[in-house]
């Protein structure tokens, strides 16, 4: 419904529509300052290996610190930053980061950076990660890539090229949120993923579905077959962690062992797990 405003113009949306939109245009300007004046900021969540009950590495999650919002969630501006493109400079940043905070940690920790799928039609991807590792002096072993299948969904002959010129570098690729998506099972064909992160869902249907762990004991037996870790990620109680390691997952991630820290805090749990 068009109507004519108090400048003579036509306004085409009502005015809760034209309130979401301003919001949004008011993050995406905000955004495309916040990289300048360093508001974002990485806080990492540790993994740990169920066999040998040591840390493996941590995930490198953003938090943005907006002047006036507080802390927004970066399930409120990754989806955004992506539809804009700003997720390619963003994602270099942490990236960067990751590589130059990970390098202070006790070999063989590794770090996991999460990397989106308008990051993966960049050109520039490969050789980015190559001059973070080498500016940072991080190993390519110690580095890992976590994916979702939104990656995989498009340009997949020049998506699979980029997967393999990094394992050839010797970095890890991770499946992230795994069995979410339309067809998990036939992306585990297309590449040999180094670790599968069985999403959080799952693990929270171990407490309220009689067969919860069904599907978590289906994929950990895929990943002992294909050779790969399988993680259980959103782990919050003891008796989850029971399940999961009865299941034959390998490795978990969640509150339960630590919530995800700044990067001196994570530096000092380290310290405290050696
Ligand atoms: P993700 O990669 O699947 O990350 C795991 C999310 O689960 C994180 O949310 C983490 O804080 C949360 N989590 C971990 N353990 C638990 C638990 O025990 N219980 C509950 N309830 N939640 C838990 P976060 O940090 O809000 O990140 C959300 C998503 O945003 C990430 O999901 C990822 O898709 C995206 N994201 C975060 N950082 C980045 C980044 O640097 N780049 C890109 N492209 N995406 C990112
Ligand atoms: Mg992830
Ligand atoms: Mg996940
Ligand atoms: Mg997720």
């Amino acid at each position: 419904r068009a109507k004519l405003d108090g400048r003579g113009t036509f306004r085409f949306f009502e005015p809760e529509m034209d309130a979401r939109m301003q919001a949004r245009r008011q993050l995406e300007l905000d955004m495309r300052q916040a990289l300048a004046r360093r508001e974002f900021q990485l806080h990492y969540q540790p993994q740990l290996n169920l066999k040998t009950n040591q840390l493996t590495g941590c995930e490198a999650l953003i938090r943005w610190r907006h002047p006036e919002r507080g802390m927004v969630s970066p399930l409120d501006f990754i989806p955004l930053a992506e539809e804009i493109g700003l997720i390619v400079p963003i994602g270099e940043w942490v990236m960067r980061q990751a590589c130059r905070d990970a390098v202070s940690w006790p070999a063989p920790l590794s770090v996991a950076v999460n990397v989106s799928p308008a990051q993966f039609k960049s050109d520039r991807l490969v050789e980015m990660i190559v001059s973070a590792l080498a500016t940072s002096g991080l190993p390519a072993a110690r580095l890992e890539v976590e994916i979702t299948e939104g990656v995989l969904l498009q340009e997949s002959e020049k998506t699979l090229q980029t997967l393999h010129r990094l394992r050839d570098l010797g970095v890890r690729v991770s499946m992230d949120d795994f069995g979410t998506g339309y067809s998990s099972l036939s992306y585990l064909r297309s590449f040999p993923f180094d670790k599968i992160k069985i999403d959080r869902s799952f693990v929270k249907d171990l407490a309220v579905k009689p067969d919860g762990n069904a599907i978590i004991r289906a994929i950990a037996g895929l990943g002992q077959s294909l050779g790969m870790t399988t993680i259980a990620e959103g782990v919050e109680t003891p008796e989850q962690m029971e399940r999961i390691r009865e299941e034959g997952c390998t490795d978990v991630q969640g509150y339960l062992v630590s919530r995800p820290v700044p990067a001196d805090e994570i530096v000092r749990l380290i310290g405290s797990c050696q």
